[in-house]
């Protein structure tokens, strides 16, 4: 198979990594990859949002399947794109993908299939809005409708946070993804990841996993994209997982096709897990970063037969294996980030790889040959350990031969999981 994968990150180099070991595998190209995913694919200098360039190059290299890794081109259309000319796309549409691209869409389905959720209300403008939030109080949580990189969420733990997050948001703080906000009611609890495979009608559950949002140890300090991860998440326990099978991810995929939008892909549902169960905080239709690294060190399975199983609604013919150790990543960040950080320092030193330990790349660049850090999140040092401290002690002694002195990661990953291990 000729198989061309999207995306820059450490996802789509822990994706690349694992589809580079399937015997199915011909060729792996990487548009615009990274100088982790090189290792394993034909880097092409296209930018993931070129739909046009990207439909032309399919065309002109004869691909015979395209994954897609991160959310925007889903939401603009891209695997629509693809497969009114007849290639294989393991990605939803974008009427599915409006799962992860309109909080509000994503709330009313919940509201119609009787999904457990944060009680919330849609709104187009300011005074409604804040009227709304004073009326329930903080803490509250004001979210931009749409796809805003991981920033259009604000848990606001006073009434005045709540006020200033709505006018940021019809302010244009997010763009056209604040032109409408949701307000909705705080939960509390423990989070987790839930990761699944569908087919528009085969649903096969993956794994749990768990992120570690806040900048700072302890998860304290502003959100981020992720700052490392574990799977599985110990919080969910067997009855947990089915519940949350039974109440929220087969109400969602049954209600996604009855309304004429069946999902094909990957997708997971950020959990909280509340003193009445699993209740469902948001729906990403893609695999999560950095979730994707410790799934992807966990599974034994041909992971590009699982993803052209799905693509190609065949996903009753296979099943998914994993290994029983736990797997954690622990994200390497520029100093600074998630605010201002300096671009194109010095990465002077990676550790080799072993088939349980390995950094992956998520914001890396090779300039004059010299490896650099480009983006707020860098390095992903990941590894297997039969117990989550073990995992924990692999991960922290890969950051510890990582030679890049602009670097830092929380020290803590997997506290959580330690706790209830
Ligand atoms: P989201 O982008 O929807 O995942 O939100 C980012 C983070 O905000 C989540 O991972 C949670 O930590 C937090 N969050 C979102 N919604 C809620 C909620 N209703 N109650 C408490 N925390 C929330």
């Amino acid at each position: 198979m000729k198989v061309l994968l999207i995306g820059s990150g450490g996802r789509e180099h822990a994706l690349a990594w694992k589809i580079a070991q399937s015997p199915l595998l011909t060729t792996l190209y990487a548009i615009p990859g990274n100088p982790g995913i090189a290792e394993h694919a034909t880097l092409v200098p296209i930018s993931a949002d070129d739909l046009d360039e990207i439909l032309a190059f399919c065309r002109g290299h004869e691909i015979d399947f395209v994954v897609v890794g991160p959310e925007a081109p889903l939401v603009a259309g891209l695997a629509d794109q693809l497969r009114a000319e007849g290639f294989a796309v393991f990605g939803p549409s974008a009427a599915a993908a409006q799962l992860e691209g309109s909080k509000g869409f994503t709330k009313d389905l919940c509201a119609r299939y009787d999904i457990p959720t944060g009680a919330y209300q849609r709104f187009n403008n300011a005074p409604k809005a804040k009227a709304y939030a004073r009326a329930q109080g903080a803490p509250i949580v004001i979210k931009a409708d749409g796809l805003a990189a991981g920033k259009g969420v604000t848990v606001a733990m006073t009434l005045d946070e709540a006020l200033a997050a709505i006018d940021d948001c019809f302010e244009g703080a997010f763009g056209e993804a604040g032109a409408e906000v949701v307000v909705e009611a705080f939960l509390d609890g423990e989070e987790a990841s839930f990761f699944c495979l569908c087919d528009g009608k085969t649903l096969l559950p993956l794994a749990t996993a768990q992120d570690h949002k806040r900048v700072g140890d302890g998860d304290t300090g502003p959100n981020t994209g992720g700052m490392g991860a574990c799977s599985p998440a110990p919080v969910m326990t067997p009855d947990l997982v089915d519940r949350t099978m039974k109440e929220i991810i087969e109400p969602t995929m049954r209600g996604m096709a009855e309304m004429g939008m069946p999902f094909s892909g990957v997708f997971f549902a950020g959990l909280m897990i509340t003193d009445k169960g699993p209740e469902l905080i948001e729906y990403n239709v893609r695999f999560g970063d950095p979730e994707c690294q410790v799934l992807m060190m966990r599974l034994k399975s041909d992971l590009l037969e699982l993803l052209h199983a799905t693509a190609t609604g065949r996903l009753h013919e296979v099943s998914v294996q994993w290994r029983d150790e736990t797997a954690l990543t622990v994200v390497l960040a520029s100093k600074g980030y998630p605010g201002a950080f300096e671009k194109n320092t010095a990465i002077r030193a990676l550790p080799d790889a072993t088939d349980k330990a390995k950094v992956f790349h998520a914001g890396t660049a090779l300039k004059d040959h010299q490896l650099v850090a480009t983006g707020g999140r860098v390095l992903n040092a990941t590894a297997l350990g039969s117990s989550v401290a073990e995992a924990q002690a692999a991960a922290y002694r890969l950051v510890d031969t990582v030679e890049w002195d602009n670097g830092f990661c929380r020290r803590d990953i997997g506290w959580r999981a330690i706790g209830r291990d």
